[in-house]
């Protein structure tokens, strides 16, 4: 009888929830990366004779631009302390060296792969105080507008310099209608980016993301020269960086895929206890080769282990795809991991395996 009860109650539930549209969830993490000084800016001419002087020009303005861009965004959030949020530009000649006083450079390259970036259709990179600008794809991926692309990339790849990771929901079909509709996303950081550079902007949320991170001293918070003159009456502190996961974890660093079977992928991972708290879960972001996103929402265990499955089928894009983790809006950029998916001619594993295969690939259905 208590049975029968509970799978009534378990079907009016379904039914009253199916009625009403569910609620979308989002996450909007912060990574470990942190800005500790008025940061410059310096975009680095590069020396490539597979774009001309004109456009070489013209990407070095854009990224004057989109350093403008934020700091009149941050600026204008700033009441008082407006120098808090300032933000140098400098230009850096081909035959000129990175000078000293750059705190991150801003390079332009040809081929994602070939100068660092592990994903070959990517726009533009983030790494090691570098935001790489990859001009050969914002052509082939924005067309005409590829100039714009560039510049809302370096506007993206910068809020990953302050600390921003990406803002995603946990419904895929409805991040992949947000970046096709007519209509700007609700943050210069969601992933995946919208199809039309024109819409992608630096909304409010970004600005008080950026906000919440460096608290009331900006961009003085982790310096150690924070200018001792102002003193602000009850200072909202800054964000410092977090390490959410012990571990993360995939079972195989390269997918390979078969004509007749699919072939399935384990992520996993373990929540720092210090860190863990009931009732929220991991926020896991793959991103594909052809820079489509799949987001997962995972429930750890009281422990905080938490496990979730990748299924591949012939179907699926080959490349080198790209995860990341979140719990509780924040990010450990250095717990990102990254595997392969490979074309094969391979025969099919022996028929004993295979049926071990099919059988592990029905539970993952209900993952992915
Ligand atoms: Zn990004």
């Amino acid at each position: 009888m208590k049975i029968l009860l509970s799978s009534l109650i378990f079907v009016v539930f379904v039914t009253i929830s199916s009625n009403y549209a569910y609620a979308i969830d989002y996450t909007y993490p912060t990574i470990n990366q942190r800005l500790t000084e008025t940061p410059t800016y310096c975009a680095v001419e590069s020396i490539s004779d597979k774009i001309s002087l004109s456009q070489m020009n013209e990407m070095m303005d854009k990224s004057q631009i989109a350093v403008n861009t934020w700091k009149e965004k941050l600026q204008d959030s700033e009441l008082i302390n407006k120098d808090f949020w300032d933000i140098k530009f400098k230009k850096i000649g081909k035959n000129e060296s990175v000078s000293d006083d750059c705190t991150i450079t801003i390079l332009f390259r040809d081929d994602p792969e070939f100068s660092g970036s592990l994903l070959s259709k990517t726009l533009g990179a983030f790494m090691r105080s570098s935001i790489y600008i990859y001009y050969e794809n914002q052509e082939s991926i924005y067309g005409e507008k590829w100039m714009d692309g560039i510049l809302k990339t370096t506007i993206h790849e910068m809020g990953h310099t302050f600390g921003l990771g990406h803002y995603t929901t946990d419904d895929n079909d409805y991040n992949r209608k947000i970046v096709t509709r007519n209509e700007s996303p609700p943050s210069i950081m969601f992933a995946p980016a919208h199809i039309n550079p024109d819409l992608r902007m630096i909304t409010e949320i970004d600005v008080q993301k950026v906000r919440s991170i460096y608290g009331s001293y900006g961009f003085h918070a982790f310096s150690e020269q924070r200018p001792s003159e102002i003193i602000i009456e009850n200072p909202i502190s800054p964000l410092d960086p977090t390490y959410p996961f012990e571990f993360t974890e995939i079972s195989k660093n390269t997918v390979k895929l078969f004509r007749h079977q699919d072939t399935m992928m384990t992520i996993s991972g373990q929540i720092n206890n210090a860190v863990y708290m009931s009732g929220h879960p991991v926020y896991i972001l793959i991103t594909n080769p052809d820079l489509s996103v799949d987001v997962l929402k995972v429930k750890p265990t009281r422990n905080g282990f938490f496990e979730t499955y990748l299924n591949f089928n012939y179907k699926s894009i080959p490349g080198k795809h790209s995860i990341e983790f979140a719990y509780i809006d924040k990010i450990d950029q250095s717990k990102n991991l990254i595997f392969d998916v490979e074309q094969t001619d391979i025969p099919l594993p022996s028929k004993s395996e295979n049926l071990n295969i099919v059988q592990v690939n029905n539970n993952a259905e209900q993952f992915f």
